[in-house]
């Protein structure tokens, strides 16, 4: 493969980013069209758009956690940073100095905790200098981004967009057609303005699924005791979300880990994902996920997981005494649980003793069990691709419990898969 230098142009981007439409005489418009006829097949199952009625509510750090917590349960994911004005993702994660390089044409992501990123702010060569451009050219960045940037197979892509209703949601919503939907941040001193209730009106102007409010800073937690006390009045999120008939999908608290994890470039559900703040983002996902299952819980598909012949389900939950064991390559037994898929009943159970524990066994004999899901406490990036590759949908984060109140759970859509606990 031909490793190319870093795809930078006069304006920063590879190619004419308005894709010949500004009208700009930069010279790099042959280029773009070069590079069109080489465009990467991407996949990407859901998009979904994160907006906020104005700045510093936490879009950004709730869009960068949302993507960091649905690829810690096991899901392929992409974050795209279309602030053209004020691309934060990369300040965010420590990123301002990682390498943006081009392969046979394609601009590579960069990736971090399990998570492919783009952020106009990875391609400007000074990254202080203000971006003045004007919509077409903000839609040439955002179409490029879209097209040219190897996203590759993605479950989601998570985009965030600067506050407001200008530009770029709209060239979000035009040019990733069909997207699954928005997700609005809003604070809760926020909530009576007239802006996210803008954001919530643009999203129905264009059609465009409310999938849901997110209440951050939200009851402060305290460093020292964890204790979240509510500084501001929380639950006006909520309210205002049932007074515009959309859901309501969760608070997050004011957390300093917040803050300090952004100061040391650590993502923050990555690195503290036992915190109950990293809770409240993996119960965000929860709806998220819940997507990819015509509305069951927990990820499944069942269109995919279930068996195509017999239209059943067996779900895999690593044991030891009875419960959930976190570390499913050293489990006692694993159950196995049959569902009907159509009455998301289970309707059976069979505990079975794994082969002795080697790297890359256990997918394949749980692939020769049948199993279609497994349901664990914690497992690392490489198993989760493995058992993929056998056609096995992972959920990480499983609450102790054991296999059938976490199989009913997932079933009824009300698991909340909380930290990857695996430390092996
Ligand atoms: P926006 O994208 O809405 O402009 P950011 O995500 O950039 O907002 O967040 C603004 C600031 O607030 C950042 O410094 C971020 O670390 C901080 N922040 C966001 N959410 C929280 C939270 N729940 N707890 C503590 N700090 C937060």
């Amino acid at each position: 493969m031909k490793q190319d230098k870093k795809p930078t142009t006069d304006t920063g981007m590879a190619g004419c980013p308005s894709g010949g439409t500004c009208g700009a005489d930069c010279g790099t418009c042959g280029e773009a069209e070069a590079t069109a006829a080489n465009l990467p097949v991407n996949t990407i199952r859901h998009k979904i758009l994160v907006m906020s009625g104005k700045g510093g509510v936490g879009k950004s750090t709730v869009a960068a956690n949302l993507a960091i917590s649905l690829a810690l349960q096991g899901r392929q994911v992409g974050l795209m940073d279309v602030d053209i004005h004020g691309p934060s993702i990369p300040k965010m994660l420590h990123l301002e100095d990682a390498e943006v390089t081009s392969v046979d044409g394609h601009i590579q992501p960069v990736q971090l905790a399990g998570v492919k990123m783009m952020s106009i702010g990875l391609l400007l060569r000074d990254r202080d200098a203000a971006v003045i451009w004007r919509g077409p050219l903000k839609m040439g960045a955002i179409k490029q981004f879209l097209e040219e940037v190897e996203w590759g197979e993605l479950d989601y892509l998570i985009i965030d967009s600067p506050p407001g209703t200008g530009d770029e949601p709209l060239s979000v919503c035009q040019l990733a057609a069909p997207l699954d939907g928005a997700i609005v941040i809003t604070t809760p001193q926020d909530v009576a303005t007239a802006d996210v209730r803008r954001s919530i009106a643009f999203c129905h102007q264009l059609d465009l699924r409310v999938i849901g409010v997110v209440e951050n800073m939200s009851g402060f937690v305290c460093p020292h005791c964890g204790t979240v006390t509510d500084i501001f009045k929380s639950g006006g999120g909520e309210r205002m979300a049932a007074s515009m008939e959309v859901p309501f999908l969760g608070r997050i608290p004011i957390d300093p880990a917040i803050g300090a994890s952004c100061d040391d470039g650590r993502p923050f559900v990555y690195h503290y994902n036992k915190s109950e703040t990293a809770k409240a983002f993996a119960g965000i996902t929860v709806p998220i996920l819940a997507l990819s299952d015509g509305e069951n819980a927990g990820g499944a598909k069942p269109a995919e997981n279930t068996n195509q012949e017999t239209g059943s389900m067996k779900i895999a939950i690593p044991t030891a005494e009875g419960k959930v064991c976190m570390h499913f390559g050293h489990c006692e037994q694993f159950a196995l649980l049959d569902v009907d898929a159509a009455g998301k009943q289970v309707t059976g159970k069979t505990m079975v003793t794994p082969p002795p524990h080697e790297p890359g066994v256990l997918p394949k004999w749980l692939h020769e069990q049948g199993a279609n899901v497994i349901l664990a406490g914690g497992m690392g990036q490489r198993a989760q691709g493995l058992f993929q590759e056998n056609g096995i949908q992972v959920v990480v984060g499983a609450p102790a419990g054991t296999p059938e109140e976490l199989a009913g759970q997932y079933l009824a859509g009300t698991l909340v898969a909380g930290e990857n606990v695996c430390d092996h």
